[in-house]
């Protein structure tokens, strides 16, 4: 495998120094599968009192899928939906023909410093489900299957593996495992879905006699399975599925029509896209406007 396959996160402040890595979409990686943006935050401690709030926003023609390894966020959308994410839970979003979130520190936690360190992923919709209605689904820990083999422990969080299925449905055949890789016990992966790539949370890994950096999404060659191995205990996402086609993106807006991502942005400016119960506040949409 050619280093090109690796992906190297990229700084980007979510807002008031809320800081993530963005390993997709990247300029030589538009995707994997049907995964169009991986932004992985944290670990990080935030002090007594300051929230890390994300304000009310929008989306279109896509599913948000929020997995905490620590911390946890309130979730409110414009479905009503009212939902603690915390650790291990697996909340999945799908906007459709538009939503309108917010993701605020819940308000019992913001009196003690406190931990926050987890993945956001968008997964474009199909063209058919692209103006879908918009849902919000929360699994809990404990209903997510997990796998032991020989100390290491895989989470299921969506699609199968090694004959075990997630309860979360998608709109296409989509696969997220959360591995927790026993020290120096290899793990042999298979090929899985079309389009695949691993990430490691915390650990440099090997692939083979390969070393992989932590914080490198890594896209693996269709078909083929791989062998992984850490000589500490590693935390590695796996990603992927079958891939749904180019889409545009631009803010929180996917699309295959510009002309639709161009209609959002006049709905939310006018504030036509649906509101939270108890929020007044809401981001306006960036000043570098969309031009279709
Ligand atoms: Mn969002």
């Amino acid at each position: 495998m050619p280093d090109s396959n690796e992906l190297k996160p990229r700084l980007h402040d979510l807002g008031g120094g809320f800081m993530v890595r963005r390993l997709l979409p990247a300029a030589q990686r538009r995707s994997v599968g049907p995964f169009i943006f991986f932004d992985h935050f944290g670990p990080v401690t935030i002090p007594a009192g300051r929230a890390q709030d994300v304000l009310p926003h929008p989306h279109i023609g896509l599913s948000t899928v929020t997995y905490l390894f620590e911390g946890a966020m309130m979730h409110r959308d414009s479905l009503g939906t009212v939902q603690k994410i915390e650790p291990g839970a697996l909340n999945w979003m799908t906007a459709g023909s538009g939503i309108v979130h917010s993701e605020r520190t819940p308000p019992e936690m913001l009196q003690t410093p406190r931990r926050m360190h987890g993945l956001q992923l968008w997964a474009a919709l199909p063209l058919a489900s692209e103006e879908v209605a918009p849902s919000f689904t929360h699994t809990a820990a404990a209903d997510l299957p997990k796998i032991s083999m020989g100390g290491t422990a895989v989470r299921v969080l969506l699609g199968s593996a090694w004959g075990v299925a997630s309860p979360v449905a998608t709109l296409t055949p989509t696969v997220y495992l959360d591995i927790e890789l026993a020290a120096n016990t290899p793990l042999t992966i298979p090929p899985l879905a079309p389009e695949l790539a691993l990430y490691a949370v915390d650990q440099d890994f090997q692939i083979g006699d390969r070393i992989i950096a932590a914080q490198t999404l890594v896209t693996l060659e269709a078909g083929v399975a791989v062998t992984i191995r850490s000589e500490n205990t590693a935390r590695i996402v796996l990603i992927g599925g079958e891939p749904v086609g180019p889409r545009f993106m631009w803010w929180n807006f996917v699309s295959s029509s510009r002309e639709r991502i161009q209609q959002a942005a006049e709905d939310w400016t006018a504030q036509r896209m649906g509101s939270i119960a108890g929020e007044s506040e809401w981001i306006p949409l960036p000043e570098k406007g969309f031009r279709a």
